[in-house]
């Protein structure tokens, strides 16, 4: 079934609001089933598109994931990229930053993880936790920034900086896909209860969870104000509806699917020499005793 990708894409940032994205949206699909066929053909060719992307090294690709807890951004990570080879590309989970961390600028981190040509870099969180978790709980102390620094416009300033850097990427072959994986307060709810009745999930329930759910509202209106904000036509962000984990998955696969295809990734063109020396090489091989 052909999903129309335009849907998930903010392309108006100015209007953009979270509540005209149901969570629940599944573009008529019933189930897991329905997304099976499509989910493992895209999967294919994302490793195809990968292995060529690695060998003509040119385009890297970073794709980032931000969500609340329990939206399946792990999950989403591991199915979607289970065909592409280790070696085309690597993850990295931005968690709390390091006093090493804490004593640099707020992108030194994350530039430090970006992919080189020819891979795909994933970041699970990435520096947009610097509009959002560090808005949400005023951590700005932490950051030891100067006083002139710490002002007002601060946000909007970051938003800036942002937009920036990503233009500065994409401007050097390096592209980005921003995916918001959105999951309901129900949803979250349901899925934190499964982590705590399931003995084999409780490691991936925490205290700190059911607090941070406590701010969600503050969080939903830090994220519809970042995502306005910094949805740009070189990378806008992506709105996958979360609550059927099935549905978000093929999104996902689908849109990273059209990205690779739009870089045109080919093997490397052999020279004529290279040719001729290809041949001479088989001819001492066969010649061996
Ligand atoms: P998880 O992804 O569930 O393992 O949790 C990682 C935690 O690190 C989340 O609560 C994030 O909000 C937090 N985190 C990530 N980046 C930052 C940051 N720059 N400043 C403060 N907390 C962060
Ligand atoms: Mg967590």
């Amino acid at each position: 079934m052909k999903i129309n990708l335009n849907r998930f894409r903010v392309t108006a940032p100015g209007k953009f609001k979270l509540s005209a994205h149901p969570a629940n949206y599944t573009a008529r699909m019933k189930s897991k089933e329905d997304a099976k066929a499509d989910l493992e053909a895209n999967v294919k060719s994302m490793a195809e598109m990968q292995d060529m992307m690695y060998a003509h090294d040119k385009w890297g690709l970073l794709i980032l994931f931000q969500a609340m807890d329990a939206a399946g951004k792990d999950g989403a990570i591991k199915h979607v990229m289970s065909g592409v080879n280790p070696q085309g590309t690597q993850v990295f989970s931005f968690k709390v930053p390091s006093a090493e961390e804490l004593d640099h600028d707020y992108l030194w981190r994350y530039t430090k993880a970006l992919p080189e040509r020819g891979r795909i870099g994933i970041f699970n969180r990435s520096y947009y936790e610097e509009v959002l978790v560090v808005k949400v709980h005023n951590l700005l102390e932490a950051e030891k920034l100067p006083d002139p620094v710490l002002k007002d416009d601060i946000w909007k300033n970051r938003y800036a900086q942002i937009r920036n850097f990503e233009k500065y990427l994409n401007d050097n072959g390096i592209k980005v896909l921003k995916f918001f994986l959105n999951v309901s307060k129900d949803e979250q709810k349901r899925r934190f209860l499964e982590r705590i009745d399931n003995p084999a999930k409780n490691w991936k329930f925490s205290s700190s969870d059911l607090k941070e759910r406590g701010y969600w509202d503050q969080y939903q209106k830090a994220y519809e104000e970042a995502i306005a904000n910094t949805s740009t036509k070189y990378a806008p962000w992506h709105i996958i509806p979360a609550d059927k984990k099935w549905f978000a998955r093929l999104v996902i696969s689908e849109i990273i699917t059209e990205k690779l295809k739009e870089l045109k990734v080919h093997y490397p063109v052999i020279s004529d020499e290279h040719r001729q020396n290809l041949a001479g090489y088989k001819e001492a091989l066969m010649a061996e005793e």
